[in-house]
């Protein structure tokens, strides 16, 4: 079948199989372009391995490390004419290149936040690895079922006053302005269930209580703190709650890791288009002028890019960690850098539809959320007849 992208809001709800293949390649290329490495992560669990931030994780530390992996993710699997997810088909890419250089892969495709998920992961760790010393918490979800089997889902919305913003329309290029209503209590609440700390938590302690963290183990989750121009959203809104929510538990866990020698962190990294961050309100217009800021300064930076630094140069860098006074690990600095953060401002209120890409990269972000996709990939051929239905060997987990 010859398959085109299919765009409906900020969804994509078509993938390229090819296309997602070529971007797991380009990203294997980048960790393997890097200079000699030391020692690093042996064996490593990443919940939320299938895109963005995780994917690149699991690629820094399997072809920058020679680590073995095992990847959580919730995909979908092609069925009839509908196209797998392209989470599905960069973790099939991403399974195949890591067994052809002798790396263990293991996959499990289920809902991270069920008990069932983390005892299965326990068990393929148990039997086939022994032990993790590197648990990387990567995920992003609209929502959770909890224990009960109530669903709570995450809001995008601000906390204490409205929302006045603007978006593009990613097919149009047209900017409408966005105005939403502040979160409820209610819906503060359940955003910080499903975005927050609870689960990394619960995950570390169903591993440890089976004994599979390594000594020294290490567990790292991400945030993103971003520019003051999306705080009304971002940073003060549901999702910033969340964040500050996953502080709490990364000093809660500072005991349970001690007693095996390890440790948590929490990761800042840079903003980027992934599936988690195109749905933000305004998220469009900020990237287009950090891309147009960091491509001129020459900074600008990918998943796996940042992921990359991240295990070179902090988890492994044998060096002190660059921390903030939170604690936190800061791998978004070339993004706050002054210069960049002054172009974003000066041009904020600038930006309209007749200079978004000149003023700001908004070609450059088009091409990145369609690269999400395995669409627009350098040396794919899009004219060609692919096969949608790709096999991932699960572990656990089912399709
Ligand atoms: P993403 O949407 O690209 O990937 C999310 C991953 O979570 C996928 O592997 C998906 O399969 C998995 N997942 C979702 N629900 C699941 C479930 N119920 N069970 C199992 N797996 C599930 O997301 P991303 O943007 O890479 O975000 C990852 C983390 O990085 C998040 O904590 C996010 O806040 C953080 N972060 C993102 C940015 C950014 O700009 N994108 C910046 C800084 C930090």
């Amino acid at each position: 079948m010859i398959i085109k992208p299919r765009i409906r809001g900020f969804l994509c709800t078509t993938a390229h199989p090819a296309g997602c293949a070529r971007d797991v390649e380009n990203q294997i290329r980048h960790v393997e372009s890097g200079s000699v490495r030391g020692e690093g992560p042996k064996n490593v669990l990443i919940i939320g391995a299938s895109g963005g931030y995780g994917l690149a994780s699991r690629i820094s530390a399997a072809f920058g490390y020679g680590a073995s992996t095992v990847g959580v993710f919730f995909e979908r699997p092609a069925s009839g004419n509908r196209t797998a997810s392209p989470g599905w088909y960069k973790t099939a890419a991403f399974t195949e290149a890591a067994k052809a250089k002798g790396h263990y892969a293991a996959n499990i495709n289920g809902d991270a936040y069920s008990e069932e998920i983390k005892q299965a992961t326990c068990d393929v760790i148990e039997r086939d690895l022994g032990q993790v010393d590197l648990v990387i918490y990567s995920l992003a979800a609209p929502a959770r079922q909890m224990p009960d089997g109530e669903v709570v889902r995450s809001t995008l919305k601000p906390v204490g006053e409205p929302f006045e913003g603007r978006t593009i329309d990613f097919n149009t290029g047209v900017m409408r302005d966005v105005s939403l209503e502040p979160a409820s209590d209610e819906e503060v609440a359940d955003t910080i269930k499903v975005m927050g700390g609870e689960d990394w938590e619960l995950w570390i302690h169903a591993l440890k209580e089976r004994g599979l963290l390594a000594p020294g183990c290490i567990t790292t989750n991400y945030t993103y703190l971003g520019s003051e121009v999306t705080w009304s959203i971002y940073h003060h809104g549901t999702i910033g709650r969340a964040k500050e929510d996953l502080d709490r538990a990364r000093k809660a866990l500072v005991e349970p890791l001690a007693e095996v020698g390890g440790s948590a962190y929490v990761a800042v990294m840079k903003g980027l288009v992934t599936q988690a961050a195109s749905a933000i309100p305004g998220m469009s217009i900020y990237l287009s002028l950090l891309f147009k800021a960091m491509k001129d300064a020459g900074t600008h930076e990918g998943c796996i890019e940042q992921t990359t630094r991240l295990f070179d140069t902090q988890l492994y860098g044998g060096g002190e960690l660059r921390t903030d006074d939170e604690g936190r690990i800061r791998m978004d600095e070339l993004e706050l850098a002054p210069d960049i953060q002054t172009f974003v401002a000066d041009k904020w209120a600038m930006v309209d539809e007749s200079n978004l890409d000149s003023l700001a990269d908004f070609s450059g972000y088009r091409q990145a959320f369609l690269g999400l996709h395995g669409f627009n990939i350098e040396g794919t051929d899009y004219e060609a007849d692919v096969e949608l239905e790709v096999d991932i060997d699960l572990a656990a987990g089912g399709d």
